[in-house]
This record gives structure tokens, C-alpha cells and sequence, in this order.
């Protein structure tokens, strides 16, 4: 004020008033000036609980006030690019080149097919120019169609995986597959602005720190064709990985369920690249079966009389990919290319005989071919007779009686005893499944199992022993084989 009042002495009182109303205006002038830059000054407010009445409404905000107030000497600050990526990522280049460059990168990691399928456009804000959206753009790609043989063996494209040991149904044939749409999926904007020069990162670091990947547990339907190490290199992760992930799969590798859940490890890069795919592809269409009467079986018999032939159908489908690895998948159309030929089985309608011995035993088989008689061999003796059919066959009871055992013996595998009375037992041993049970009570020529070569025993067929009080004889003494 001192100054003020020098500066008032030095000035006629002709021209005070002037000064005074310019002083006044410039006042109001600043005023209007600060609240439009919406500088807050912070507002005491009363506690209701505080015994310390009074309190600043936000201490960040009046601290932020204070730094504009206050000039500040700061370090010299540079032009760059920053990239910010998702809600916490931020990186800053150099220049458009080196971000063209890190952009580039993660998109051919990601984009699983040729990196020349897209191409990354930096399209400027409209409102501000400071503001640009990367963009993926596909290129010719669009057009191209790439073919697959049937066997799954591309022609160009993305890697094959060739599946060890595979059960019907194959994997898809895919017969085309046409990329639809190329975008980044997570939000990726990039702002220019001026950084200390130090935060600007190289080229080299961005890349890796943009695809510098979080693993993450997820969820991982299994897909006809899948097997553990399909799984796994579907998902960039090693086998032993997927294996310690699901406990019990090991034990279980080749009983993998199609729609069954698997707990995989999937990368988290910053970048996520999403690709939509129309593929056509051809599957399979289950036969079914048809039954046909057969009065020259007993029931109970079942013989395959035509082979059941799968279809093909021709399927559309719209896949949508994250980083390389199947999101969803959408059935567009769906063309029968042959119809499925169901296969008949003929179901035997003939009445079994009353339940009980006969006192005659019959071969355990219709039709079959012995390869090995009762008797010495290489110094031991073969209890039983070996006969062969082929697998799955019928095996019947040799004469009526009640099963005393039915289930897995050692080197005989499934095997099934059936007491005939008076002393009398036959067994039926290699069998692939039993059909009948403890305490149940089978006629002669009555389907107890079928054939197999489980236990001790090479190619299908059953070893078949006839007992008198536990003692085994020749069973070619009473059955004509
Ligand atoms: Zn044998």
C-alpha cells in the first residue's frame, strides 16, 4: 500500500478518479478471469464429528491451487507420443515412427495370421488434434480365402496342429476361412504432449512392455480333436502346465470329454487383438441304429448286419478370436452334404431256453476258431481251450446255471463262473464287458459277456474252462468244436 500511495503523490488529483475506476475494473476483470479457470479455493466446512471443527474440503485439490499460483522452474520438457492402453497403461515415444513401430509389433504377435492381414492407421480426433485412435484396417486379406486340405493340413495361413491319436469325430476339415474383421479389443488412444525427457521410453523397451504378457487362469472347452498337447499349444502353455493345472487328466489323457471344462493358463498382454473369422468347415453327423428281429438268436444276442456310415455337413461358422485363441463361435448354416447310412443290428427274438443245467454244454461262441487247445504247453498246463471271434462278440453260457462270479480276475481279466450244479463250473475269461452279475441265474445259449482280450491274453478271444469239483478237464470232451 505504501507503494500505491507514493504512486498516488506522484499523479494529479485531476486524473485519481480515472485511476481508481481502471484499478476497480482491472479487479473485477482478474476475478472473472480466475473462476472461469476454475481455480477452487478450498472451503472450510464444518466437522460434525470432529472435535477439530474445521476442515479443508479437499487437500489435493488446494495443493494443485497453489502449484498454478506458484510458478515453478521445471525440468525441460519434450514432444511425444503417448500410448495408453486399457485403464492403467502409458507409454511414451518419441515420435510417430517408433509408435507405428511398437503398434506394429504387438499386432503381428497378435493377430495370429499374417501380419499383412491388417494394418494399423493413426487417425487423428476431429475435434482435437492432439487426440489419436489407432486403428486396425484389413487389408487385401479380406479377399483371401484360405484353403485347408480335409486332413486340416493348411495351405497358408496359421500354424497347424497335427492331433496324435484321434477318435472319430475328426477334426473339422475346414474348407475356407475368410477374415471378416480386424480391431484392437482393448481401448487404445494415444495423446500428444510434453514429458520430461527422461519418461520417454525406446522403441525396444515399448515393444516389450506393451506385450509384456500377466498369466492368467481361465476356462478352456474341450473341442473335437482336442487332446493335452493340442490344449496346451492352443494356448501357449506347456503340457506339464496343463496337466498341473487339472489334476487326474494324466491319468486320463485319451478320455477327454468334447464340452468338457479344463482349467488352462492364458497370457494377459497389455494389447488385446481381435479377429473375426467366417470358416467353412465340414463335421460329421452321427448314424443312428435301426434294430431288426433275428428268430434264429436267442434274445439277448446282438450281431451287427450293415456298418453304420457317419454324414457330412457342410458347416458356417462365425469365429471371433482373441489374440489367436477362440472366443465364440456362431453357427450361420448348417448343408447336409451325404445323409448318415444308420447301421442295423440284428436283435436276437428266439425264447432262451428254462433256466438250469441241460447236462450238455455248447461253445461259448456261434462261430469261431480255436487257437489253442486244453493241454501241456511249453510245460504248464493250458486249463481251457482259447477261441476266437472277432471282438465284441457274443459269448454265451455253455449250459444253464447261476453266475457265481463276474468280474475282473488277474491274468483271466473279466471273467465269469457260472455253477452248474452237482460240482460242476465252466469260466469264461478276457471278456471286454460283462453282461451279466453275481447270484444271477442264466440259460444255456444266454449272452454273458462280450469278447475281448483284457487280463493275460493276446488277440480276442475267451479262454473257456470246463470244472468238475474245482478240477479242470478237456472241455473238446464234451463240446464238438
Ligand atoms: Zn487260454
Amino acid at each position: 500500500m505504501k507503494k500505491i500511495n507514493e504512486f498516488f503523490s506522484h499523479v494529479n488529483d485531476k486524473y485519481r478518479n480515472h485511476i481508481v475506476l481502471a484499478m476497480f475494473l482491472f479487479v473485477c476483470v482478474f476475478m472473472y478471469g480466475m473462476s472461469n479457470d476454475e481455480v477452487v479455493i478450498p472451503q472450510p466446512v464444518a466437522s460434525e464429528t470432529s472435535e477439530d471443527a474445521i476442515e479443508f474440503s479437499d487437500d489435493s485439490l488446494s495443493q494443485e491451487a497453489l502449484a498454478k499460483t506458484e510458478p515453478v522452474v521445471e525440468a525441460k520438457k519434450v514432444h511425444a507420443y503417448l500410448l495408453k492402453i486399457g485403464d492403467d497403461f502409458v507409454v511414451a515415444l518419441k515420435d510417430e515412427k517408433d509408435l507405428k513401430e511398437a503398434l506394429d509389433y504387438a499386432k503381428s504377435k497378435y493377430l495370429n495370421v499374417d501380419a499383412d492381414t491388417a494394418d494399423i492407421a493413426l487417425v487423428k480426433d476431429e475435434r482435437n488434434p492432439l487426440v489419436i485412435s489407432p486403428v486396425l484396417k484389413l487389408n487385401k486379406a479380406v479377399e483371401k480365402k484360405v484353403l485347408r486340405t480335409s486332413t486340416g493340413e493348411q495351405v497358408g495361413g496359421t500354424d497347424f496342429v497335427e492331433y496324435p491319436e484321434v477318435q472319430w469325430p475328426e477334426p473339422e476339415a475346414i474348407q475356407e476361412e475368410i477374415i471378416v474383421d480386424a480391431h484392437f479389443a482393448t481401448d487404445v488412444i494415444v495423446v500428444e504432449a510434453y514429458v520430461d525427457e527422461d519418461e520417454i521410453e525406446d522403441v525396444k523397451t515399448a515393444k516389450e512392455l506393451i506385450t509384456k504378457e500377466n498369466e492368467k487362469e481361465k476356462k478352456y472347452v474341450v473341442e473335437p480333436g482336442d487332446y493335452p498337447e493340442v490344449i496346451a499349444q492352443k494356448n501357449e502353455m506347456p503340457t506339464e502346465k496343463l496337466y498341473d493345472l487339472n489334476p487326474g487328466l494324466r491319468e486320463r489323457d485319451s478320455y477327454i470329454q468334447i464340452g468338457e471344462e479344463l482349467t488352462v493358463m492364458v497370457p494377459e498382454p497389455e494389447l488385446s487383438v481381435a479377429l473375426t473369422e467366417e470358416l467353412v468347415y465340414d463335421e460329421p453327423i452321427d448314424f443312428e441304429t435301426d434294430y431288426e428281429p433275428n428268430p434264429d438268436k436267442y434274445v439277448g444276442h446282438e450281431t451287427v448286419k450293415s456298418e453304420g456310415i457317419p454324414g457330412v455337413k457342410r458347416v458356417t461358422a462365425s469365429v471371433e478370436m482373441i489374440n489367436g485363441s477362440e472366443v465364440s463361435r456362431e453357427i450361420i448354416s448348417e448343408e447336409t452334404i451325404t445323409e448318415p447310412v444308420n447301421q442295423v443290428v440284428l436283435r436276437g427274438s428266439k425264447p432262451l431256453p428254462s433256466r438250469g443245467a441241460t447236462g450238455v454244454f455248447i461253445s461259448p461262441l456261434e462261430s469261431y476258431v480255436v487257437t489253442s487247445p486244453y493241454g501241456y504247453r511249453w510245460g504248464r498246463l493250458h486249463k481251457g481251450i482259447d477261441i476266437s471271434a472277432g471282438y465284441g462278440a457274443t459269448v454265451m453260457a455253455s449250459d444253464g446255471g447261476v453266475v457265481t462270479f463276474a468280474g475282473w480276475s488277474g491274468s483271466y481279466g473279466n471273467t465269469v463262473i457260472i455253477d452248474h450244479g452237482d460240482g460242476c463250473t465252466t469260466r469264461y475269461a478276457h471278456n471286454s464287458e460283462l453282461l451279466v452279475s453275481a447270484g444271477q441265474y442264466v440259460s444255456q445259449y444266454e449272452a454273458i459277456a462280450l469278447l475281448g482280450s483284457t487280463g493275460n491274453s493276446t488277440g480276442p478271444h475267451v479262454h473257456f474252462e470246463i470244472m468238475f469239483d474245482g478240477v479242470t478237464v478237456d472241455p473238446a470232451n464234451y463240446v464238438n468244436f
